[in-house]
């Protein structure tokens, strides 16, 4: 039986079935965990990094330097709670509680930061400014819109001139809210050159008034000083011996600023990961999702294995039935195992069939066989009884002709039987194929008058074989040719060695055989005139006979006839000297 090509067969489609199950219980599971990961990984980013404080810090100081108290501020608590999903809350230095994100007024045990707009604290503060106030808290030197207007617009044109000498520039807003320009590249010269030009270094009304009023606080500040503090809080004039100027111009501008912020007020962040549970806990959503989609996978591998199964399965299912009642041919569906299986199957049926069906016919033919010499020598018998045949020595030939006949019959069935067992026993000798083959044709030479039997020996053959057996064959395949050519014809008994063989052949020029019926002849009990009886013909064992025993020599028996010109049997024999 050839082989199940792989894309066929049940280990291919067993292997691909548990491929598609697999595939989606990994595609699942590596799903799930990006989902989880990803979203683990976005919560760590929004609650765990510092840059979610410094935002915070930013818009509470913001708010500071811009609010007079802290009575407004819960709401923008509450939005930068929901933004980060960290609560926050802010507190007096006393530790009193001012106002938090949360309904609860509980706050953790460490303070993240102080909010103080004239004193910001470095590390949090992305560009503290060089004297530490926050540049939102403007208190006096808030421009009106006319004098933010003017002063944007010189600005912009001192940062065109700077441009224009291929200097770098910006603008930035600096402590009390003033936009100013920078450049790395320009010298202070240059930088004050085009403020000039621009007029941006001319202070506004509001300035002055602030100015002249930091500019006093200042000089109270020095003691004796009479230094006059400009734009940009940088000052001309003199300042006492020894005097830190620059230190009393930020305590003057704070003492200036103090009461336009919020009062000073600790900032409580609190850790996220202490009110939402561990980064990677799993909310009940995604357990649910989770459960779901295993559930889902469990459900497409369950439906595939079922649906896979019972196609598998039917085919067995249908050929066990079919064993159990003993049924008829099954179709067959695919060319995997199982369709060779009921091929197989079918093939057993027919050949049960046909066996059982020779059986009945082998039964039929032997009693027929055995009934009618039986029933001739009943016949010859009544005759005798009833005086109408003469009880003389005549009478007594014909019914041992018949009884021969009935003993040749059972020989054969013997023969044929236990050539079927196995037990057909040869004794092997070495023999001269020559002297064997005279033999067989002077046993019916003397039979026969009508025909001339020749032998043409071809060289003096020794092989090894059953002498009784051989000659029991040939003279099988002798008496046929005898019998079936006209008289007067030859038959004849030939002998050759081909390359290891020995072939031995019966040729005659009698009836012959239609091709029709050529592939039947060394079939059990057939006969190409099934009336003959076994006088003018025979009971249909003699060939069947002649091939069991040139198959116990290891050998072949093969017939080549042309019907109304005679035939040629030939038996083939490994020639064992
Ligand atoms: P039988 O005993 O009837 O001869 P065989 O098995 O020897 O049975 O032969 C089967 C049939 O084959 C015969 O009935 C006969 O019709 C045919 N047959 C056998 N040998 C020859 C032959 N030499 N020429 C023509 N027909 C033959």
């Amino acid at each position: 039986m050839t082989r199940v090509p792989l894309h066929r067969s049940l280990v291919a489609r067993l292997l691909a079935l548990s491929l598609v199950v697999m595939l989606c219980a990994v595609t699942a599971t590596a799903w799930l965990a990006a989902q989880s990961t990803t979203r683990a990984i976005v919560q760590a980013q929004n609650h765990g990094s510092s840059s979610g404080e410094e935002m915070i810090y930013d818009e509470v100081i913001a708010y500071a330097a811009t609010h007079t108290d802290w009575s407004g501020v819960r709401p923008l608590l509450a939005d930068l709670a929901a933004r980060t999903s960290r609560p926050v809350s802010l507190s007096d230095p006393g530790g009193g509680f001012l106002a938090g994100s949360e309904t609860s007024t509980a706050r953790p045990a460490r303070r993240s930061a102080l909010v103080d707009p004239l004193h910001l604290e470095g590390y949090l503060s992305p560009e503290p400014a060089g004297r530490g106030i926050d540049w939102r808290a403007v208190g006096p030197y808030r421009l009106t819109e006319a004098e933010l207007a003017t002063v944007s617009e010189r600005v912009l044109a001192a940062e065109s001139c700077l441009l224009d000498k291929g200097l770098d520039a910006w603008v930035s807003r600096e402590t009390g809210g003033r936009p100013t320009l920078n450049s790395d590249g320009a010298s202070d010269a240059q930088l004050a050159g085009c403020a000039r030009e621009s007029g941006a270094d001319v202070p506004t009304a509001t300035e002055q008034r602030a100015l002249a009023e930091l500019t006093a606080l200042t000089n109270a500040c020095l003691g004796d000083g009479a230094v006059t503090v400009r734009l940009g809080f940088t000052w001309t004039g003199r300042a006492p011996a020894g005097s830190d100027t620059r230190a009393c111009i930020d305590d003057a501008l704070r003492m200036q600023l103090r009461p336009y912020v919020a009062p000073r007020a600790i900032l409580y962040i609190h850790d996220a990961a202490a009110v939402t549970g561990p980064v990677f806990d799993l909310s009940r959503a995604s357990t649910m999702r989770i459960a779901g989609v295993s559930a889902l996978v469990l459900a497409v591998a369950v439906a595939i294995t079922l649906v896979v199964g019972v196609r598998m399965s039917r085919p067995l299912r249908a050929l066990t039935r079919a064993a159990e009642q003993g049924a008829a041919r099954l179709p067959i569906r695919g060319r995997d195992e199982i369709g060779r299986l009921t091929a197989a199957f079918n093939d057993l049926t027919e050949r049960r069939e046909a066996g059982e069906r020779q059986r009945q016919a082998m039964v039929n033919d032997i009693a027929h066989e055995l009934g009618t010499p039986l029933t001739n020598i009943r016949a010859w018998l009544q005759a005798a009884r009833d005086g109408v045949a003469d009880p003389g020595p005549e009478l007594l030939d014909l019914l041992t002709d018949e009884a021969d006949v009935l003993q040749h019959i059972i020989d054969d069935l013997r023969d044929l039987a236990a050539a079927d067992a196995g037990r057909l026993r040869l004794h092997p000798e070495l023999v001269y194929v020559n002297e064997l083959l005279d033999q067989v044709a002077a046993v019916h030479r003397s039979r026969t008058a009508d025909v001339t039997i020749v032998t043409e020996p071809a060289g003096d053959p020794e092989v090894m074989l059953d002498p009784l057996r051989m000659r029991q064959a040939v003279g099988n395949l002798l008496s046929n040719a005898v019998r079936h050519s006209p008289p007067g014809a030859t038959v004849t008994v030939r002998s050759r060695l081909d390359g290891d063989d020995l072939v031995i052949e019966v040729v005659d020029a009698g009836d012959g055989i239609s091709e029709d019926d050529l592939p039947h002849v060394f079939t059990r009990f057939w006969r190409v005139d099934r009336s003959r009886s076994r006088h003018t013909g025979g009971s249909g064992l003699g060939l069947a006979i002649v091939r069991d025993l040139a198959g116990a020599h290891g050998g072949t028996v093969t017939a080549t006839s042309r019907a109304g010109h005679g035939s040629t049997f030939a038996i083939r024999l490994p020639a064992r000297a």
